[in-house]
């Protein structure tokens, strides 16, 4: 597995020269900041394929223990109010029974002593994002989440794998809809922006 850990975007972690990356200067995300301590491929994209697709939640579990052990990820979670999952689609839970998300926001959660909020929910089913174009992204997935309870002080958002980055500004932007004074954003893997493999089942 490859760390994170070269040059990157300070504000949504992706890998490459430019801090702000170009999807960061051109538009500021609502997160204060995202970390995803790995990159995606290999033995992790093979790890995550076997927990989105085979249905290996004890598999999701040891993936969480590895992200909440990572680097950078304990200073997101100081003084932060709740840990949210990204939800997934009713559609796509139906067919795995479990959200990846869930499982790793449950370890983080447990781990660091904060508490754990499903506080987002899904407004309406969208496209699989590795489906889209990167410009197709950002419609996909605007206003796809609302809030499911008021909320107070930082949400730190949890998803598997940051891609584009809409998902988690569209969900960004629901929490601080429900009340979150600032959202933090935590995934266990990212892709370039300008990588053009695929994260299958990345949302
Ligand atoms: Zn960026």
């Amino acid at each position: 597995m490859s760390a994170n850990d070269g040059p990157r975007c300070g504000r949504c972690d992706s890998p490459g020269l430019a801090d702000p990356c170009t999807s960061c200067a051109a538009t500021v995300p609502p997160f204060t900041r995202a970390v995803a301590p790995y990159l995606y491929g290999g033995t992790l994209a093979e790890a995550l394929v076997a927990v989105k697709f085979g249905g290996r939640e004890h598999l999701a579990t040891s993936l969480g223990r590895l992200l909440s052990d990572a680097a950078g990820v304990r200073p997101l979670l100081a003084g932060a109010a709740c840990v949210v999952p990204v939800p997934l689609g009713a559609r796509r839970r139906r067919h795995r029974g479990f959200n990846p998300s869930a499982v790793f926001a449950r370890v983080l959660a447990h781990e660091h002593g904060v508490p754990l909020a499903h506080a987002l929910a899904r407004a309406r089913e969208t496209a699989t994002q590795s489906e889209l174009g990167l410009a197709d992204r950002r419609a996909n997935v605007a206003g796809a989440f609302a809030p499911r309870r008021a909320l107070r002080g930082a949400a730190v958002l949890v998803d598997d794998i940051l891609t584009s980055g809409e998902t988690a500004r569209a969900a960004s932007e629901a929490l601080l809809a429900g009340g979150a004074t600032e959202v933090r954003v935590i995934a266990l893997a990212r892709t370039a922006l300008a990588d053009p493999r695929r994260a299958p089942g990345a949302p």
